[in-house]
């Protein structure tokens, strides 16, 4: 744990410690060590004899702890406790939602505690799953143009979730980052949200919509409303004039500048988004391999996939760049 209890009772951060004073538990209460490490940066644990009143396993990992440090203390590691007086700690938490942030999964058992303790308290609970590796290795794929992805072996602990008797399915909801150095660069699209998502086989499918930021996901993670596993009926457009009248739109064509390394569209019309890669050969080759829909030459001309001239309609004037990077900047 990062923060602990100094002998007034006071919430301390590990940063702000001192060796040789005494900290507590703020769980049960009994003294723990201060620990500067070289892997893990300072935190507190219980000593070797100690056996703490709470068998959770917080997330200790450098993932969890660079997403929670964009948290005020006041947010961070607060213990909640239920009517049987039992105590456990919730990463961060907000007025309705605890946000627990996860580098791997979790007992079935355990991840089924924690949803159920903290939504018996009234709490919506969203998890932030560290699925870089798992996307890396292909083990995602995402399907750019429909906003919909495959997770072929998704983490047992979710099975509960999505069984149809679950009661909190509705109160709680996954996102998952699956590019690195999110936290570094909040701007970076790196983040999925698991929409409408069925796991009743061995693997998940889902929709997601489209890949947002890290601002993004602290703009709505608490206030998007939890519908995450409730099947609906698509909504029908009770009127076709409703449709947004597209002013601004511009072709892909007209819009790609050959500075670019990679960049999304957005259509205005259809809400759908395209991912094009400049010809690198590797990053085309990805390209090609998760079914994104095309790619750009750079020695001046351009190489569309049929699929995004003709189904996509990269001619059409109805695309705005969504977010690129630049052959100049240093990383994405
Ligand atoms: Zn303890």
């Amino acid at each position: 744990m990062i923060y602990s209890l100094t002998e007034d009772k006071h919430k301390i951060h590990a940063r702000n410690a001192r060796r040789g004073d005494k900290y507590y538990c703020p769980l049960c209460g009994n003294s723990v060590i201060l620990r500067n490490g070289v892997i893990k940066s300072a935190h507190f644990a219980h000593g070797k004899h100690v056996q703490c009143t709470d068998d959770w396993n917080y997330d200790q990992s450098e993932f969890a702890s660079e997403w929670q440090n964009l948290f005020d203390d006041s947010q961070r590691e607060i213990v909640l406790e239920n009517k049987d007086r039992i105590k456990h700690m919730a990463g961060v938490v907000s007025e309705k939602t605890v946000l627990e942030i996860l580098n791997e999964d979790l007992t079935m058992k355990e991840f089924d505690e924690r949803n159920r303790f903290f939504c018996d308290l009234g709490y919506n609970v969203v998890w932030l799953f560290n699925l870089v590796t798992q996307y890396e290795d292909e083990m995602i794929s995402l399907d750019g143009a429909e906003g919909k992805g495959k997770w072929s072996k998704p983490y047992k602990m979710l099975k509960k979730l999505f069984s149809d008797d679950c009661p909190y399915k509705d109160s709680v909801s996954l996102f998952a980052q699956i590019f690195e150095e999110v936290v570094d660069s909040k701007v970076q699209p790196a983040i999925i949200k698991f929409q409408e998502a069925d796991y009743s086989g061995e693997e998940m499918l889902f929709s997601y919509g489209r890949i947002i930021n890290a601002e993004k996901f602290l703009d709505i993670y608490e206030t998007d409303e939890p519908v995450r596993y409730t099947k609906t009926e698509p909504v029908k457009a009770d009127n076709e004039e409703k449709k947004p009248v597209i002013q601004e739109g511009k072709s892909i064509l007209t819009l790609w500048k050959m500075n670019y390394r990679v960049a999304i569209f957005r259509n205005l019309k259809t809400g759908k988004c395209v991912k094009i890669f400049d010809d690198q050969a590797e990053t085309a080759l990805k390209s090609l391999q998760r079914k994104w829909m095309g790619y750009i030459r750079s020695e001046g001309y351009r190489v569309f996939s049929k699929k995004v001239m003709e189904v996509y309609g990269a001619d059409k004037p109805e695309w705005i760049v969504d977010w690129f990077v630049t052959h100049q900047d240093a990383k994405y």
